[in-house]
């Protein structure tokens, strides 16, 4: 597999995090920090802070993504946002099937699979998160469970498609635990994942999709990561609401 044919992109998660203000001012601090960076640069924000990161990254490289959508166009779905609400505000963005989403809001590899139509339908590029349970790995399915959340997920996306999707490798026992997977084991997944991508859509597809690595990924353990052949980059919760330790993941990164 040749890495240099993929960008890495770094993604920030916020979560439930930042009031617009502080958004503001988180942003403002990460500009000049990420400026000219080599490598993708994104931050997925709450809804109430995407026309604020909008307005405060226009004319620099840092993307604007969402952390959900729902599949439905429009309708009685109360508190849901469409994919395309987010398209018609400028998002670029979307973060679909966070372990989170799985874990508190019974989000399924079949609801991932129908948000992830409606995000492309919308014109959005998907952030599409895949990751084993602690119990799955001690029970020796980790490839089981990604193969099938990958291939549930990517059902119905043809080849053209596939450009606009970037997979993001999340042990869900690594996220927001201070619990890294190690570089050869988030290595080992990513190389897996990518062979089932093959499997869908062939080897020119399977080089060139991204596929980052999140968990517990900080300013400390990026180089690492970011070294492995098949780490594409990183989806980075904590870290991200820290301008200097997301500028320095990024700084890893465009090396
Ligand atoms: C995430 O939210 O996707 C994540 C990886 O979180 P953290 O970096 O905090 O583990």
């Amino acid at each position: 597999m040749n890495k240099n044919l993929r960008k890495a992109v770094i993604a920030g998660n916020w979560k439930m995090n930042k009031t617009r203000p502080e958004a503001k001012a988180l942003i403002e601090e990460l500009k000049p920090l990420v400026a000219g960076a080599d490598c993708g640069v994104v931050i997925c924000v709450p809804y109430t802070n995407l026309e604020t990161a909008l307005e405060a990254t226009k004319g620099t490289n840092i993307a604007v993504g969402a952390e959900n959508c729902h599949w439905a166009e429009s309708g009685a779905f109360t508190g849901e946002i469409s994919a395309a609400m987010l398209k018609e505000l400028g998002v670029q963005y979307v973060v679909i099937g966070h372990s989170e989403r799985r874990q508190y809001f019974g989000e399924t590899d079949v609801t991932v699979q129908k948000r992830v139509r409606a995000a492309l339908d919308a014109g959005l590029q998907v952030i599409l998160c895949i990751g084993e349970l602690l119990e799955q790995r001690e029970a020796g399915i980790t490839e089981e469970i990604v193969g099938m959340q990958t291939k549930v997920a990517l059902g119905g996306v043809t080849e053209a498609e596939l450009k606009n999707i970037i997979l993001a490798y999340e042990p869900v026992w690594a996220i927001g635990t201070g619990k890294t997977a190690t570089a050869q084991q988030a290595n080992e997944v990513n190389h897996y994942i990518r062979t089932v991508v093959e499997g869908l859509y062939g080897k020119a597809a399977a080089d060139a999709i991204t596929i980052q690595y999140g968990g517990s990924m900080n300013a400390k353990n990026a180089e690492e990561l970011l070294d492995q052949p098949d780490v594409d980059g990183g989806l980075i919760g904590g870290a991200s609401l820290k301008a200097p330790d997301f500028a320095a993941i990024v700084k890893a990164a465009s090396r």
